[in-house]
């Protein structure tokens, strides 16, 4: 297990981010001023639909959003995040709060890392603006034919739009 004392901060954001939106950022943007250094972690969607993002696709999107913050790293990672955090000294989770629903799956998923690797959860509540917006809404939305300004970030809006819509479900490199 990596020294945690006089190391850096390091802090752990794992998520699916299938596609990141606006909700996603604001919490990235958040903790990154709380951390010295904030990575992503980009988990297999467990419940991925036909037209879910992969996770090479997922990161690029969020590589291409992250540019601005300088302590933010994006990886893809396979397996427990509890594994993860051991091996590489991470300070603390980080995960969104959206409402009482995230609330009973955040909070089992918190106690589960406490006791796996002794990892605290650190929870940022969801701004209003954001709170509703989740993985499936976009898809559902953007599978009936509407933009997604309200829900992804304008800079990758395009290309989430146009992979989500895509007839031939290929995916984006
Ligand atoms: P989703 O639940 O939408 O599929 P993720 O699995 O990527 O999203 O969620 C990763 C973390 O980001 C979770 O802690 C989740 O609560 C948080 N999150 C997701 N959407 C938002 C949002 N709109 N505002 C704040 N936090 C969010």
């Amino acid at each position: 297990m990596a020294d945690k004392k006089m190391s850096p901060r390091v802090f752990l954001f794992p998520g699916s981010f299938d596609p990141p939106s606006l909700g996603h950022m604001d919490i990235i943007e958040r903790a990154s001023k709380m951390c010295d250094k904030l990575i992503l972690g980009v988990m297999e969607n467990i419940h991925k639909s036909k037209k879910s993002f992969s996770a090479e696709e997922r990161k690029t999107l969020l590589m291409t959003l992250c540019r601005v913050y300088p302590n933010v790293e994006v990886i893809t990672f396979e397996g427990l995040v509890a594994e993860y955090v051991d091996r590489h000294g991470i300070h603390f989770l980080i995960r969104g709060m959206r409402s009482y629903g995230d609330f009973e799956y955040e909070s089992r998923l918190a106690i589960a890392n406490q006791q796996l690797c002794g990892v605290d959860t650190l929870f940022l509540i969801a701004k209003p603006q954001y709170a509703h917006i989740c993985s499936s809404l976009i898809h559902e939305i953007a599978c009936f034919g509407h933009r997604l300004h309200h829900f992804v970030p304008e800079l990758i809006e395009d290309a989430v739009y146009t992979r989500l819509t895509a007839p031939d479900l290929q995916k984006m490199e």
